[in-house]
Order: structure tokens, then sequence, then C-alpha cells
């Protein structure tokens, strides 16, 4: 590894985290409902049908939704059972002339949608029978319906659906009076629809929470919401809700003895209505003139108002509102001394309400109906009305104090329930913060680690390489390039050593001098690089001819020394015979056809005289000179010298 590739890799494992430190880029959003060119199939109807399940269909006249439904029918796919149950769910709710035929149609949807196993479909046909046994003058019936659909609604996760069936209940209970629980369903419902997004219904809905709060005697909070919900609905051209609103701004102004601004809520909602509103709607503003006509002693003016409500009511079989048109009738005519006429609408109402178990209205019914008696001279049945009033009232003042601490209860649970929201919110927020700052930490703790690991692994690598050169150096330093075997520093000083030590131990030591004879000419025939081969081979030769203990040097060009620890004269000249022999014997054929190369040696054994191992070679020397001169390719030894 080079220390350029070091730094590389230094520098990648330094970027290899930055990745994960950068924010992802978003991916762009894919667009969820993009136009489709296509006007006709299975888009086209989805849109129409969420646009009228939006609100469309409760802002639109009669005329208009019955064909908008129509138009939707005609964009339905053919064979698309699912589909075709949201179709028949709208034309279910269409404003109905038959209620009885509404419920069999809902009951119809019900059961197919229960075989395709469609929950949520199956949630809005019972939302559909709801509303049509209400129209029956059924709410037990009807409540038992909404509820139904709601826990079905609730199941399939269709959280608007819910909501719906909420507002759908809360009218329902409303009806039977228990308005704290209304209040609370229509809460409910206002805060799913903010929370799902459903601005629209969730403005719709503020008309109801308005209702809901005149019933609980909250009259300003009342006040206000049924303000907003009206100019709301007059801003949008809404006419079905903004009558709705009229028409609870004239009860609020009734409960509040205002009479005369209820009758004038009540007759600009007819007006409104005109010949485009539902019967049923013009009818229930027409009862509810007749009674703020009533509160002003205007009794002819009454009757001929719920006259037109009666007839409104029969065009469409809707019975829902006979108790209160029979009892305002009744206060009319008692009004007008007509008692025993009276009597029979009491009565009449009397029944309406009892089916109904509508013990709210009973309350109105039973004080009228005990003065007309007691008018016609029936005390008796008087007093019984009278008594029975008061039980009622009683009840009702008692399920009114509950319903208060219902709706309290239910304030201090949203408030609490809002304050849990908003505390986790800031504990989620606060962890996720101490993670994120956790993983920074440990990101660069794993940068630091990384590094340091890399750090180590190019200090141990430099460290290493170092190592290597310097041994390679030495035995540079201490080899001969060519022939492989040691240099003359080498042999050298070796050779001292063996000297000092052999001079110590008393030991032998003898050294022998090699050169090869003829070598310039054996250059000048077969060149250099033969020449050069032939040396490697001698050496090698010559090294293998000697112990493992011996040491063999190049001290110059073709000559070479041989250095024998613990060898004597005789032993050493036995040896370098050995070398000679060896070296005679080599085949260099493939260098050049029929070579031979021979080599003489001196011998010289260690003296005490000797002053180093430079005297020990000079002697050796001198008996190769004497080997040359003798005719070459011999072993000579060393000679005492003469004259000594
Ligand atoms: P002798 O020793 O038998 O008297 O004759 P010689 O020819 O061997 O003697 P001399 O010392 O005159 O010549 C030595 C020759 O060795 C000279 C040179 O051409 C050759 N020589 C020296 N060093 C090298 C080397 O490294 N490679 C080769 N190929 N030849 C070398
Ligand atoms: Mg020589
Ligand atoms: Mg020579």
């Amino acid at each position: 590894m080079t220390l350029r590739s070091t730094w590389l890799l230094l520098a990648l494992l330094m970027l290899a985290p930055m990745p994960a430190l950068a924010e992802a880029a978003p991916t762009p959003p894919r667009s969820v409902d993009s136009p489709m060119p296509d006007e006709g199939g299975p888009a086209a109807f989805d849109r129409l049908f969420r646009e009228l399940d939006l609100g469309g269909l409760g802002e639109a006249t009669p005329d208009q939704a019955r064909e908008e439904v129509a138009r939707l029918h005609g964009l339905l796919p053919t064979g698309d059972a699912r589909r075709e149950l949201e179709y028949r769910y709208l034309a279910c709710r269409l404003p109905a002339d038959d209620p009885m035929a509404g419920v069999e149609a809902a009951s119809q949807g019900l059961e197919d949608a229960r075989r395709l196993d469609e929950k949520p479909a199956q949630a809005r046909f019972l939302y559909c029978r709801a509303r049509s046994r209400e129209a029956l003058g059924r709410p037990d019936q009807s409540l038992t319906d909404w509820e139904a659909g709601l826990a079905l609604a609730r199941e399939a996760g269709e959280w608007r659906l819910v909501a719906d069936g909420l507002i759908g209940r809360g009218h329902m209970r409303s009806l039977l009076g228990e308005h704290a629980r209304a209040l609370n369903d229509f809460i409910t419902a206002q805060e799913l629809y903010t929370s799902t997004g459903n601005a629209r219904l969730a403005r719709d809905n503020v008309i109801n929470l308005g209702t809901a709060y005149r019933r609980m005697g909250e009259y300003d909070k009342a006040l206000a919401h049924l303000q907003q919900g009206h100019d709301q609905a007059a801003g949008r051209g809404d006419g079905n809700a903004q009558a709705l609103a009229l028409l609870q701004q004239g009860y609020l102004f009734e409960e509040l003895d205002q009479p005369a601004k209820a009758q004038d809520a009540y007759e600009r909602l007819i007006e409104l209505l005109g010949d485009q509103g539902s019967p049923s709607e013009i009818g229930f503003g027409r009862v509810a003139l007749g009674s703020a006509l009533i509160r002003q002693q205007q009794y002819r003016p009454a009757l001929d108002a719920l006259a037109k409500a009666e007839a409104d009511f029969a065009s469409i079989q809707d019975t829902s509102s006979l108790d209160r048109l029979h009892l305002h009738r009744g206060q009319a005519l008692a009004g007008l001394g007509r008692h025993r006429e009276a009597l029979v609408e009491f009565n009449a109402a009397a029944r309406h309400m009892a089916a109904a178990n509508n013990e709210r209205y009973l309350a109105l019914l039973l004080p009228e109906r005990s003065r007309t008696l007691e008018a016609l001279g029936e005390t008796e049945q008087a007093l019984d009305d009278y008594k029975h009033f008061i039980e009622i009232q009683e009840r009702l003042l008692a399920s009114m104090s509950e319903q208060r601490s219902v709706a309290m209860r239910h304030q201090y649970d949203a408030t609490r329930r809002e304050l849990d929201t908003r505390r986790l919110t800031t504990e989620t927020a606060l962890r996720r913060q101490e993670l994120d700052a956790l993983m920074k930490a440990r990101r660069w703790q794993w940068i630091a680690l990384s590094l340091g690991v890399v750090l180590v692994l190019v200090l141990a690598t430099l460290v290493w390489r170092q190592k290597r050169r310097a041994r390679r150096l030495g035995v540079m330093a201490m080899t001969d390039e060519l022939t492989r075997v040691a240099n003359r520093r080498n042999i050298e000083l070796f050779g001292e050593e063996a000297v000092a030590a052999a001079l110590d131990e008393r030991r032998p030591l003898t050294v022998l001098a090699l050169d090869i004879d003829f070598f310039k000419k054996f250059n000048d025939t077969f060149g250099h690089h033969a020449g050069d081969r032939v040396l490697t081979r001698v050496a090698a030769a010559a090294q293998g001819a000697l112990r493992q203990i011996d040491r063999l040097g190049r001290i110059g060009g073709e000559e070479f020394l041989a250095v024998l620890p613990g060898t004597g004269a005789e032993a050493g000249a036995q040896v370098a015979e050995r070398v000679r022999s060896c070296v005679e014997d080599l085949d260099l054929d493939d260098i050049a056809d029929g070579i031979r190369v021979t080599i003489s040696i001196g011998v010289a054994e260690l003296h005490p005289a000797d002053a180093d191992f430079k005297a020990l070679v000079a002697r050796a020397d001198r008996a190769l000179y004497r080997a040359k001169a003798n005719g070459r390719n011999r072993v000579e030894p060393d000679l005492p010298a003469s004259g000594t």
C-alpha cells in the first residue's frame, strides 16, 4: 500500500458517513388526484359521488338533488357492485315523499352491502334508514340504526363516516331530550371533521352545535353559533342551512320570551324556502310561526299557519311534527275560547307524543290541556294532567341537572384530553431532539473511531515498511549482488571476528584464497555476460562444497575468500581440493558449448603470530600465487616464510 492510496482510503472513510448526516432530499409528492382527461368512467363517478356526499347534496334544492343523483346514475359503470351501492346510498338520501319506501330501500341496500361485506356501505344504509325512521316518528328505532351504523363506521376506521353518525345520533338524542349527550356528539363530530380535514362538514355542523347549546340553555353560545352558521350559509347561498339556522334562532327567541323576533325569523325562513324548499322544512317553519303567533295572542293567523303546515306534511306523509301541530292548534283554539275543539287537538297531540315517548313535549302539553279541562269543568282530569305534569317536570329537571353534569364532565374530559395531547406532543418532540443529539454524537464517535483505526493501520504499515527496507538494505549492504554470497565488507568482518574468536579459544582457523584461472581470456572469448554467469555458478559450487559454519565471500572481480572456523591447514587443504574439483566438474554447456572452468586455491592457517585477518589473507594470497605459478587448477598451502 502506497502512502497515496492510504490517504485516499482515509479521505473515503471520512466521507462515508456524510450522506447519513445530510438530510435526505424529499422526493416530490406524487400527484394523487391528477385530473383525468377522460370525463366518463369510474373516476368521474367517484368525483361526483365525493362532491355530493361531502355536502353538495345537502346544499341542493330537492329538485337539484334529484337531478344530480340521476347524473350520478348515468356515470355508474356497469357491473360495479361497490359503486352501485354508493349510488343507491345517495338515492336513499334524497328527500323522500314516502318514508316507508325509504325504510325499505335502505333495508335492501343494507342487506346487499352485508352480502358484499362492505362495512362503510352498511353504515351508510343504516344512517339512511335512521333518517326515514325519524320521519316516520320512530325516534327509538332511528336511534338504534344510528348506533349500529356508528359501530360499523368505527370498525371500518372511517372517521368521517363516524362523525356523520355522531351528528345523526346527536339529533336523535336531542329530540329525545338528551341534550348534553347530543352536544357531546356534535362536539366530537366537530373534532373528527376538523382532524380529518373536512372543513366544509365542520362548517355545516356549527348550526347543530348552536342548536345543542340552545337546548342546554346556554343561550349566548347558542346565539353566537347560530348567527355564525346562518351567515356562512347565506354567504355560500346554501338555503337549506340558512333555513335551519333561522328556525333555531326562532326557537331561541321564543325561549328568551321574544316572540316578535322569533316570528320574524320564521317568516324569513318561509320566504327563503318559498316553493324551492322541501315541504317538511316549510312545514316546520309554519308550525313554529304558529307557536310564535300564539305567544303574541294572534290566534287566527296562528291557525292559518298551522293549517298550511298540515297540508305541507300531508303532501309527503310526514307525521313527525303532528304532535306540535296539534299542540299549537289546541293552544290557539283555547286562546279563542274554543275549549272543546282545543281538547280534541290536545288529545291528538298527546297520542303522538306518547307514541314517540316524548316527555319534553308532554310537559308543554299537559298544563295547556289541564287549563282547557278546567275551563270545561273537568276538574278531576285537569288535576290529573297537572299532577302528571309535575311528575314529568321533576324528571325533566333532574334529567336537566344530570345533563349539565354530563356536559361539564365532557368539557372537563375534553380539556384534560387536550392537555394530555399537548403534553404528549411536547414530550415526543423532546424525545426526538434527545434521540437526534444521541445519533449525532454516535456518528461523530464512529467517525473518530474509524479515523483512529485508519491512523493505527497507516502507522503500522509505515513501521513495517521501514523495517523491511532496513532489513533489505542491511542484506544488500552485506551481499554481493551478482553471486549472492557475502561481499568484501561482510567476509572481512566475519574473518576478523573469526580470527579474534579462534585466538581467544585457541582453535584453528583456515582461510582459502580462490581465483578463477584465465578468466580474462574466457571473458574475451565468450563475452562478459557469459563470464557473469560462470562467476555465479562457480560461487554456488564453492558454497556447496563448504560447511554451514564456513563463509564464502567475493572480494574482487573473479577472486573469492573462504573462512573456515575450527579448521586446520590440513583439513583446510582437503576442503580446498573438494572445492577445486567441484568447480572443475561443473557442466557449463548451457552457457557455452564444451567450456570448462578451473580455479586455483591458496590455503593458509592462522598462526598466533598473525596480527590480524589481513595478515592471514596475505599468506593465503601468497599460496594462491604459487598455485598459479605452479600451473593453475591446483591447491597450494602456505609455506613457512623462507629464511625465518
Ligand atoms: P589468471 O588469474 O589465471 O592469471 O588469469 P586471469 O585472466 O584470470 O587474470 P587477471 O587477473 O589478469 O584477469 C581477471 C579478469 O577477470 C579481468 C576481467 O576481465 C575479469 N573480470 C573481473 N571482474 C569481472 C566480472 O565481474 N565479470 C566478468 N565477466 N569478468 C570479470
Ligand atoms: Mg585475478
Ligand atoms: Mg584469474
